[in-house]
């Protein structure tokens, strides 16, 4: 088995085991709104993650992303994202948005656990349909580039544990075509440190590089999912 095979292989199982959030909350918490609090694990994960590790957290331990992954990479176009969803007043809007409706929701629910549970339960469930179209119109990972709390990890993960790119890439772009986020790992800074924080740690291009140009400090690649 080629290093790429066992990799995807080690993700799809992490990812079978997180993914089971998502229903757990946008399904379930239907029912049993307390439920809904399990989204601020979800938050705290992501930016706590982010101050150490980039964000890491978004490769597999993200319920939401994992689900995306796993169900919609078969079935997406796989287009080009389109750029104005990179865009970084789009992706501060989106933070702003979605904190303001989130906080007056809670707001108005003030003391009422099952409202309060309800109002995170409902905005799961509507971004993540959100999420599901944009796979089905472009890519599985299009929501992971305007998803707030990824925006957020974002902005605290600059040289966190960052992808390195040595002398020898010839810029075959074989790694950015391998990309689950459609990065371009090549694009680097002259110390060889990628300029991209919205990479999630995955290693897809650190075993897909024919050079061996990548890597990331710990030395341990495939990083994020060392048994
Ligand atoms: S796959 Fe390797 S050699 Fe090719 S562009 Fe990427 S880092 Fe450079
Ligand atoms: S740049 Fe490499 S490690 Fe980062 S998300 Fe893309 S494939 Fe994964």
């Amino acid at each position: 088995m080629t290093e790429i095979v066992i990799l995807r292989n080690k993700r799809k199982k992490y990812q079978f085991l997180t993914f089971v959030g998502l229903p757990l909350v946008a399904v379930a918490g239907w029912f049993y709104p307390v439920l809904g609090f399990l989204l601020f694990g979800c938050m705290m994960g992501a930016v706590g993650i982010a101050f150490f590790r980039g964000r890491a957290w978004c490769d597999w331990m993200c319920p939401r992303g994992a689900f995306y992954d796993l169900f919609f990479s078969k079935i997406s176009p796989k287009k080009k994202i389109p750029a104005f969803l990179r865009k970084k007043w789009l992706r501060a809007f989106m933070v702003g948005l979605i904190f303001a409706v989130l906080g007056s929701q809670l707001y108005l629910a003030w003391g009422n656990i099952d409202k309060m549970g309800l109002a995170m339960v409902r905005l799961l469930t509507i971004t993540t349909v959100v999420g599901i179209l944009l796979a089905l119109t472009y890519h599985p990972s299009t929501w992971c580039h305007i998803c707030p709390m990824g925006t957020v990890a974002n902005w605290v993960s600059k040289n966190k544990q960052p992808l390195l790119v040595d002398q020898s890439c010839t810029g075959c772009t074989a790694c950015a075509k391998a990309c689950p986020m459609q990065l371009k790992p090549y694009e680097c800074s002259p110390e060889g440190i990628m300029l991209s924080n919205d990479c999630i740690k995955c290693s897809t291009c650190v075993v897909t590089c024919p050079q061996n140009a990548l890597s990331f400090k710990c030395k341990k690649a495939p990083t994020a999912l060392a048994s």
